[in-house]
């Protein structure tokens, strides 16, 4: 088989800048060469077996030189590979794109460039400036601020500083001095706006502003390290109505998620969606329990039932796959009444099909006793496939009204492979808040980092989804900062947002 090469262009960090094209490239390739200003989450798309090969490209700190990284990437399509080659921002704005594709042209190589929105515009943007605009520039340039000698000569400054169009440096951060005293010498009003945008469209996204006259002392004062962009140009004065970026209601907040690698990432969603930079870390792994004759044997017997209890999008899916497997499907379930705890598990059933009868308000066991109670009486027979280490209550409770089957049909494992990752990321303190979802998860948690490192929570806000996850909280000594009055997803969020 021919190999093949895309030159893909990764945006300019936000994940949800890139193009539906470039994460196909991304899903389909045996190899991934990647920079480090390209988003590193996108290597979560890719392919269980594809292998990963870091460039670095730091101006002054290349992991691999590029005749390193032309060689790799035309020996592995060589080889009969589909290659991503994935840059920051668009693959032809600086970073030698051209080149490599050259190379490729030489070598006889198939490949193909899948544009990126380049942090030169797409930077500016999140920065609430908009790169041109009819009161303020009519054009705008893009310039490399990495001047070797014979470059700062091929650069026409008195062109650039008597043009009206807004001006953007990249890799500039180092020679800002240079770049400030050319434009003025050659006629730039010293007043004109700068500004200085680094990790743009980014969590940690950060903007000085000031002017040209002045902008080397301040990013000297202000620490301004590279990646960043240099703006110069009026333009920069809309920044102040049209931020809408750093207005997010979570922008720059560190929330570190707690969560079961099975379970569904909403509330990273959310929280990146509202600014907020989630930091997942998967505390337990859900084992389904294999071969399970005993859930074989209910289901043989379903019509028995009179209502069937969901307690977990996993506990949904492991269930209906039985039916399936077993040449069956939802109608055999038609006599039921089905519960869902948990809006999570009620959305998993509507897609099989089902609309949950009974949901209760509050997602917890206490709240659909409350509902049940009421309902069932003792010729009722209820069958409850769930968790192995699930809580007792639910199964007792209802026990004493009618007959209960519980079924358990996974098992939720602790996950230790991450230790010292999670100790990093604590040590680091640069956390806000860390939620938890249930008391397993605090639990868990807890069991891998050690309770001898507890007190590196110190310091971090711990937001539970409800008052049982908190007790778990409190009575494990860490100290529940706030309960979400509503136990969901939307809740935790919500109990954030009021304490930023
Ligand atoms: N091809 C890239 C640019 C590569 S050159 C693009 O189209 O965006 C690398 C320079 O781009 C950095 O030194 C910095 O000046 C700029 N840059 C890239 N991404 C950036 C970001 N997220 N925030 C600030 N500057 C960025």
């Amino acid at each position: 088989m021919e190999g093949k090469v895309y030159l893909v262009g990764a945006g300019p960090g936000d994940y949800k800048l890139i193009t539906l094209k470039g994460l196909e490239c991304i899903r389909k390739s045996d190899v991934i060469v990647y920079d480090r200003l390209a988003n590193s989450n996108y290597l979560k798309e890719a392919k269980p077996d594809c292998e990963f090969i870091y460039a670095g490209k730091e101006s002054s700190n290349h992991v691999l030189s590029q005749e390193d990284i032309n060689k790799i990437i035309s020996d592995k399509a060589k080889e009969g590979k589909v290659v991503t080659r994935l840059k920051g921002g668009d693959p032809y704005v600086f970073g030698r794109g051209g080149e490599e594709a050259e190379i490729l042209v030489n070598e006889g190589i198939d490949f193909e460039v899948i544009p990126g929105i380049t942090s030169a515009i797409g930077g500016l943007c999140y920065a609430g400036i908009p790169i041109t605009h009819r009161d303020h520039a009519s054009s705008f340039h893009v310039i490399t601020g990495h001047l070797r000698d014979d470059q700062s000569k091929t650069i026409n400054w008195n062109a650039l500083a008597n043009n009206k169009g807004t001006l953007v440096f990249l890799m500039g951060v180092s020679n800002l001095e240079s770049i400030s005293n050319n434009l003025i010498k050659e006629g730039k009003d010293k007043n004109t706006p700068v500004a200085l945008i680094s990790w743009a469209t980014r969590h940690n996204q950060r903007v000085v502003t000031t002017n040209l006259e002045n902008v080397y002392e301040v990013a000297k004062n202000e620490n301004v390290k590279s990646p960043t962009l240099i703006v110069v140009g009026s333009v920069v004065e809309l920044r102040e109505k049209l931020n809408f970026f750093e207005k997010k209601p979570l922008f720059g907040k560190n929330i570190i998620v707690t969560r079961s690698r099975t379970q569904n990432s909403i509330l990273v969603e959310k929280i990146n969606d509202l600014g907020g930079n989630p930091i997942e870390i998967p505390t337990i792994k859900t084992e389904k329990i294999e071969n399970n004759l005993v859930l074989e044997t209910e289901i043989k017997e379903i019509s028995k039932y009179t209502y069937l209890i969901l307690t977990s999008k996993n506990g949904v899916d492991i269930f209906f796959d039985k039916l399936s497997e077993m040449g069956l499907d939802c109608r055999v379930l038609s006599n039921l009444k089905i519960c869902a705890v948990g809006s999570s598990t009620s959305d998993e059933l509507k897609k099989r099909g089902i609309i949950a009868d009974i949901v209760p308000k509050r997602f917890v066991a206490e709240s659909l006793y409350e509902e049940l109670e009421k309902k069932i009486n003792k010729e009722d027979k209820v069958l409850i496939p769930r968790a192995q280490n699930a809580r007792d209550y639910l199964v007792n409770k209802l026990s004493e009204i009618c007959t209960v089957k519980e079924v358990h049909t996974y098992r939720t494992v602790v996950d230790t492979n991450r230790k010292e990752k999670i100790l990093d990321i604590l040590n680091s303190k640069e956390i806000d808040y860390i939620t938890f979802t249930s008391s397993s998860t605090v639990k868990n948690f807890i069991e891998i980092i050690g309770r001898e490192n507890i007190n590196l929570l110190g310091g971090i806000k711990v937001i539970s989804i409800g008052p049982i996850t908190g007790d778990t909280i409190n009575d494990l000594g860490i100290g529940c900062y706030k309960e979400s009055d509503v136990c969901t997803v939307n809740g935790v969020v919500d109990t954030i947002i009021r304490d930023c």
